[in-house]
């Protein structure tokens, strides 16, 4: 049987890391075993939608690589749905819940249940004040579903319940837990059907994962405890249940769950400080998950052929940003500097440096400054910071050392003799760059640290820094030499 997986994100807000290395493992164990991977909408939750979530989410993923072969798609701007197991919509296929669940209350596995919001409070109230855990206390159980029916028609409200089996051992084998059991008795009557006539998550998640051939279900660990509801049900219609795989969560270094209140959690978070999809793929991969061997940076189809369910950690991943970086920085490195500089522009724009018209027309200077500077982002937002240097007026000593540079006794002469020849230089290029210290050293015999050094300090601020030759291309002529003007007249 080929496998099927799917990732099936309800639209109630943005996409979490959690939720986006969700899809990825699903996408990974899809593309391994040339299996399809579907995506589909969880949308019973009426109350919990946000309207452009399904948008956002689309998008994410797309800029992700991680892209599904069934299921909601965006075509043209537009959301659309592929595939013969349609609707992959949860709100479109209420009439195939209605069917599924009239099947359950023929054959006594499912009731309908009358309890007032008031009355199931009380219950639960009552049960807390005992020290019980509290539960449906199964009143509405054993409403003959003739009677049942006759409430519904004089438009009684209702939900409808599963009816669980007392004192019955649930057992399901999780790929990363192993064998889980749980008996009945510790569970709920879980509601399927709820009073607006929408099935619950976990009605319609049985029926769709079966209706829809799905092979593994690959989920956050938040699912385990439902899933013996799960695998009931799967018993009770007398379908096969599929694989299962509960994710662990991911953590952050303190390792506490994830969340908001402790930096970035959406996946747009990320995409907006500039990380590389790339980047963010692998690093995330590596968030639970293990190859066998020291492997680090990895391709998307590195993934795909190292990924290996079996490898999946049980204990929560941490999320450690001074990773991500860490990789990320990699594959800017590695990245063409002109697509490099597309990327980069805005956070020069955002940043005040250039306008937008402007950054069109440089596009080949910005590539030049992204060049310099690609060894030390970890993200492309930091070239706001990394980027002030050629953009600024004036320039301050980075610390001491800096200052001292720039208090050597050949200062003086060896600004002036570097000045005369930016002046009379045609282009400044990196020709130049080379050329000019070589010049310098024959004309002067200055070289290493009394050379290059208090030019570097004397044009960035900097002692150390990135390859002179690029730096001075892309400050320009007269950049230098307004530079070489203002540390004369306000520095030494
Ligand atoms: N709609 C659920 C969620 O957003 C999906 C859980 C599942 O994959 O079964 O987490």
């Amino acid at each position: 049987m080929s496998v099927r997986v799917r990732f099936a994100p309800s639209p109630t807000g943005f996409v979490h890391i959690g939720s986006l290395r969700t899809a990825l493992y699903n996408y990974l164990y899809a593309k391994k075993n040339n299996g399809s991977y579907i995506l589909r909408i969880e949308d019973t939750d009426q109350s919990r939608l946000v309207s452009g979530a399904v948008e956002n989410m689309l998008n994410i993923l797309k800029w992700c690589g991680i892209d599904h072969n069934e299921g909601v798609m965006m075509q043209d701007g537009k959301i659309t749905q592929v595939g013969e197991y349609g609707p992959y919509i949860q709100s479109e296929r209420l009439d195939i819940y209605k069917k599924h669940i009239d099947q359950l209350l023929e054959e006594g596995y499912a009731y309908y249940c009358f309890c007032s919001k008031e009355r199931l409070e009380q219950v639960r109230e009552e049960q807390m004040n005992n020290g019980e855990t509290p539960k449906y206390d199964g009143h509405c159980r054993d409403i003959s579903l003739a009677d049942a029916r006759k409430k519904v028609e004089a438009g009684e409200p209702c939900v409808v319940r599963l009816k669980l089996p007392g004192n019955k051992d649930i057992v399901f084998t999780d790929v990363v837990r192993g064998r889980v059991v749980v008996n009945t008795d510790d569970l709920d009557d879980q509601v399927l059907i709820k009073t607006d006539g929408f099935p619950t998550y976990h009605f319609a998640v049985v029926v769709d994962d079966h209706l829809m051939g799905i092979t593994h279900v690959i989920r956050g660990e938040e699912w385990v405890i439902s899933t013996p509801k799960h695998v009931y049900l799967y018993e009770a219609f007398g379908w096969e249940a599929p694989v299962f795989v509960h994710l662990p969560n991911i953590l952050n270094t303190e390792r506490k769950k994830l969340s908001k209140r402790h930096g970035d959690v959406a996946a747009a978070d990320f995409k907006n400080k500039g990380y590389l999809p790339e980047g963010l793929i692998n690093y995330l991969a590596l968030v639970g998950w293990s190859p066998d061997n020291e492997q680090e940076i990895f391709q998307m189809e590195d993934l795909i052929r190292s990924f290996s369910l079996e490898r999946v950690s049980k204990s929560g991943g941490v999320f450690d940003t001074n990773k991500l970086n860490w990789v990320n920085s990699h594959f800017i490195k590695s990245y063409d500097s002109d697509i490099l500089a597309k990327l980069a522009t805005p956070y020069l724009v955002e940043a005040g440096y250039i306008s937008e018209e402007e950054a069109m027309g440089k596009i080949n200077w910005i590539s030049d400054l992204v060049s310099v500077l690609k060894d030390r982002l970890s993200y492309l937002e930091e070239i706001k910071n990394e980027a002030a240097i050629f953009f600024s007026d004036s320039i301050e000593p980075e610390n001491e050392e800096a200052e001292e540079v720039l208090k050597l006794t050949h200062i003086q002469d060896l600004l002036n003799i570097f000045e005369e020849k930016v002046k009379n230089a045609g282009t400044i290029d990196q020709d130049f760059g080379k050329m000019v210290f070589k010049q310098i050293q024959k004309e002067t015999g200055l070289k290493g640290k009394n050379l290059y050094m208090p030019i570097r300090v004397v044009l960035t601020g900097e002692v150390h820094g990135p390859d002179m030759g690029m730096t001075l291309k892309v400050l320009g002529k007269e950049k230098i030499l307004s530079r070489i003007r203002y540390v004369r007249d306000y520095l030494i």
